[in-house]
């Protein structure tokens, strides 16, 4: 029987990186996979192929919209081939998997093709079709099996014409009218790119906003502007059935004051959350415990009650987050290692790659309303930077919170082109506890996106933004 130090159950962005890091660290490391292809949801039906498809999707909505501003004209009519934007995103979903496996390589890591099952608490049988079961024996073993689309106990998902995110990466057409139920990062992100593409897409959302978690601004902002690239949008609508008839898909939802809506179209995708995954892995012969909502239960260290075993990423509590999944890694594997590592989850930032992103980090203004913590707010629209008019990128905007005593930044939400690489400068600021008025005073390139930033840092300082 093989034996390691550490045993990496699930090859997603949790479980890869904390098998690199525990091999840096000079453990013997296993990682053990079901699928063929490593690199989890993230790489292969998540992040990855998503932003393949809204990269493509975005591009082919300027080329029809927007190059003409610019002075481009194409003769002749824009064609889109959907099969070869599908193809190309399975291209770059195989480069990444491919590095994962080449990452896994240059740090002798073994991977373990196969479902692992727990024996006992330092025992894991993989099995695979076709292929004897292997057993292999761990000091310390990391739970890192993800996530899987949740559903509505009355809906059955079909996977043709009710389908989940995983579907919806990989249709063969381009559909007429995609009814999403849920408004939240899968939902607004794959309408976008079918909206981009030509089909009617209806968002059916239960709270009383899209992104409800996030900045009640940045919900607003994002409907707005969704709204005017045609989407639809249903909120405070509680879907109720979901019927199939042929090629049709029935949707009934009621509203606040309880009357029935109902919406045909011929998709409908489900994005209403996911569920942790842990079918197939039998903790409870490791005595592992899970907790009420279905993840596995840790401590604060990311230690289930066995203590060799250890759960990151989607499976445990928190933001179903790649990078909160890397984190937590990187955390458990320098843990193994007796170190003594930090997460700071309120610095984890979240990201919505529609255009205009959104993308937050810190409180909102409703936590902090909730909280009782005294604020101040400076907002800046991205229409008055002049990189925004070069672009055409003028929708959004940067509203920093920041504490109405000490001046420290609390909260930055930004929706706006290129929030998503933006947000890393407030996260660094937060790290290092920066106040508004630090931010105000850093020079900032010109013209920039992120010149929005020092301006709403400067209007939270005393009101004394330059450019508005
Ligand atoms: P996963 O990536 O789910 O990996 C778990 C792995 O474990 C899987 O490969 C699974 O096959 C394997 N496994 C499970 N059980 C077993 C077993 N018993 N034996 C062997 N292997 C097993 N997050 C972002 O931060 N940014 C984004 O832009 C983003 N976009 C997304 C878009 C979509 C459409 C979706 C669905 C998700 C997106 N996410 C995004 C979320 C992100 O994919 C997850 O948070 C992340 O993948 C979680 O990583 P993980 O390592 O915990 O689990
Ligand atoms: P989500 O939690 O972001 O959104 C689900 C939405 O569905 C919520 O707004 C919720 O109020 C709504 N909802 C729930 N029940 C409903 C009902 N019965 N009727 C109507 N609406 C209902 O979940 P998701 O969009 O499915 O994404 C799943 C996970 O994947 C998220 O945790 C997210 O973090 C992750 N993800 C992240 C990214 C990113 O970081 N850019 C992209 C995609 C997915």
């Amino acid at each position: 029987m093989s034996k390691y130090d550490v045993a990496v159950i699930g090859s997603g962005p949790g479980g890869y990186v904390a098998a690199i890091r525990c091999a840096q660290l000079g453990m013997k490391t296993a990682i053990i996979e079901k699928y063929n292809t490593l690199g989890g949801t993230c790489l292969n039906v998540g992040c990855i192929p998503s932003k393949a498809l809204l990269d493509s999707s975005h591009h082919y909505e300027d080329a029809l919209k927007h190059f003409e501003d610019h002075g481009i004209e194409i003769p002749g009519d824009i064609k889109l081939n959907f099969k070869k934007m599908i193809e190309r995103k399975a291209s770059v979903v195989e480069q990444n998997t491919k590095g994962i496996e080449y990452l896994m390589d240059k740090n002798s890591i073994d991977v373990l093709q196969g479902v692992g099952t727990f024996n006992d608490k330092n025992t894991v049988v993989i099995s695979s079709e076709g292929k004897d079961d292997q057993t292999i024996e761990a000091k310390h073993i990391i739970i890192a099996t993800g996530s899987k689309p949740a559903t509505l106990p009355f809906i059955k998902i079909d996977k043709e014409r009710i389908i989940t995110s995983t579907e919806a990466l990989s249709l063969k057409e381009i559909p007429r009218h995609m009814v999403v139920i849920g408004g939240g990062v899968i939902g607004l992100e794959l309408g976008q790119v079918y909206r981009r593409l030509g089909a009617e897409v209806s968002v059916v959302e239960y709270m009383d906003r899209i992104i409800p978690t996030m900045d009640a601004a940045q919900s607003k902002e994002l409907t707005k502007v969704m709204k005017k690239q045609g989407v639809k949008f249903y909120v405070s609508h509680k879907v109720s059935k979901v019927a199939r008839k042929g090629d049709e898909v029935t949707i009934t939802a009621t509203d606040k004051k309880d009357k029935e809506v109902t919406l045909s179209g011929d998709y409908c995708l489900v994005a209403v959350g996911r569920r942790p995954f842990t079918d197939g892995l039998k903790v409870e012969n490791a005595g592992v415990k899970l907790n009420e909502r279905g993840q596995v239960a840790v401590n604060e260290h990311m230690q289930t009650n066995v203590q060799n075993i250890y759960a990151i990423g989607d499976v445990v509590r928190g933001a179903m987050l790649a990078h909160k999944a890397e984190e937590e890694g990187v955390f458990v594997a320098e843990t193994i290692a007796g170190q003594k590592p930090h997460i700071d989850y309120n610095l984890i930032p979240g990201v919505v790659y529609t255009w205009p992103e959104v993308a937050s980090v810190g409180k909102t203004e409703e936590q902090l309303k909730e909280e009782d913590i005294a604020y101040k707010t400076g907002q800046f629209s991205m229409r008055a930077l002049g990189r925004s008019r070069a672009s055409g990128d003028i929708d959004g905007f940067v509203k920093i919170l920041a504490d109405k005593k000490t001046d420290e930044v609390l909260g930055v939400h930004i929706v706006g082109a290129r929030a998503a690489d933006l947000i890393a400068e407030a996260v660094t600021a937060m790290e290092f506890r920066a106040s508004a008025e630090d931010i105000a005073r850093m020079s900032h390139a010109h013209p920039t996106y992120a010149e929005a930033i020092k301006e709403a840092a400067l209007a939270a300082t005393d009101d004394r933004a330059l450019h508005s």
